[in-house]
């Protein structure tokens, strides 16, 4: 049984509260990046964690805490949320220093089926800016952008 954490973007988790619903729910049917895993294996879900914040171009091992939270629990693999890898301008530094302190912990860079990358980061930032007249949730555009699973 693959042992697994997921780290995902606060501006999603936190900032816009998405909850991981979707990333749980492919989880659990072995869809999108969960595929690669054995469809009769059932999946351990170790620990998710909200990245910290942006790190500024100075300290990209920030992110090391978070981490750390789930490694220390003898991860099998460590997937990166759609939403981290969609909008998160430091994954590249993030990959560099994770594989620096964790040379031997896989890290896979998605949770559930992807979305166009490009409609998903103009429904985020609606959600962060809020521009429109009537306000809308992550919930509103979970439903509309992504696939719900059953
Ligand atoms: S990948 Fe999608 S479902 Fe998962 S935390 Fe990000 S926005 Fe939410
Ligand atoms: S640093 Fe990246 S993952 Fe963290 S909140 Fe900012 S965009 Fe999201």
């Amino acid at each position: 049984m693959a042992r697994i954490g997921i780290l995902t973007c606060s501006n999603c988790t936190q900032e816009t509260n998405c909850a991981s619903v979707v990333c749980l729910g492919d989880m659990r049917k072995h869809r999108g990046f969960f595929e690669r895993y054995p469809k009769e294996e059932p999946l351990d879900l170790i620990g998710i964690i909200n990245c910290a914040g942006c790190p500024t171009i100075a300290a990209p091992e920030k992110i090391l805490r978070r981490v750390e939270a789930l490694a220390d629990f003898r991860l099998d693999a460590l997937h990166f949320s759609f939403c981290m890898t969609a909008l998160c301008p430091f994954l590249k530094q993030y990959q560099k220093v994770i594989t620096l302190k964790y040379p031997d912990l896989e890290m896979v860079m998605g949770t559930h089926k992807p979305v166009d990358k490009e409609e998903f980061q103009r429904g985020v930032k609606e959600l962060l800016c809020q521009t429109i007249s009537k306000p809308q949730t992550m919930n509103d555009m979970v439903k509309n952008t992504l696939e719900l699973p059953d």
